[in-house]
């Protein structure tokens, strides 16, 4: 398909095939979930203060789409090289090339409060591929808005863009960006809005 107006967006066929991985589904142990940072807001991970800059051009489930296709406002490659942010605190639990579809991939794990979970908590992946560079190794731990890479092209399959993803989910696996049923992916939007912190002026109102 042909992007309309520089739209980037994620090739559907290439991206469909699940794609080699190192660490294939690899369950988080006990120890690891326990210790992973616990994530009070998110951010999006790009594009300033509130995404303000950025534009989702394939927004989760749109032609069965698993996540969120963020593109620099500039459209076509403007946004190549562009940083990409850590979206909450947590762990990295993937860096690599999982496939060609995926080009350069990086899996972060957070702790997110959720009072109805039994312990009070779940574990939340987010995703971020296509990229140009990582900047983060497995095991690292990252602070909400740390830059963990740069805006890619998957090597020249696609428009520059990020593809972000949402996981409620305890298993590292690349997975695929494409399917019928959302798996255990939320919309990457919607997870951000719920989850993001009240703003300055309202925790430390002015006298
Ligand atoms: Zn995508």
């Amino acid at each position: 398909m042909v992007p309309l107006f520089g739209l980037a967006s994620c090739g559907r066929e290439k991206e469909t095939e699940p794609q080699p991985f190192d660490a294939a589904f690899v369950r988080l142990s006990a120890a690891e979930v326990a210790t992973l940072p616990l994530a009070v807001s998110f951010e999006m991970p790009m594009g300033g203060e509130q995404g303000a800059l950025v534009y989702n051009a394939q927004p989760f489930r749109t032609t069965r789409h698993l996540g969120d296709d963020l593109n620099g406002i500039g459209g076509w490659n403007s946004d190549l090289g562009d940083p990409v942010y850590a979206a909450g605190a947590g762990r990295v639990i993937y860096s690599g090339m999982p496939g060609p579809g995926w080009g350069n991939m990086i899996i972060l794990a957070h702790r997110v409060r959720e009072p109805e979970a039994a312990r009070g908590w779940r574990v939340y992946q987010t995703v971020y591929a296509h990229l140009e560079k990582r900047l983060v190794r497995e095991g690292e731990v990252v602070r909400r808005g740390q830059k963990i890479g740069s805006v890619g092209t998957a090597d020249g399959r696609y428009l520059a863009h990020l593809h972000f993803e949402v996981r409620r989910s305890g298993s590292v696996y690349p997975g695929a960006g494409y399917a019928d049923a959302p798996l255990d992916r939320v919309s990457p939007d919607a997870f951000i809005k719920a989850h993001r912190g009240a703003a300055d002026d309202v925790l430390l109102p002015a006298p």
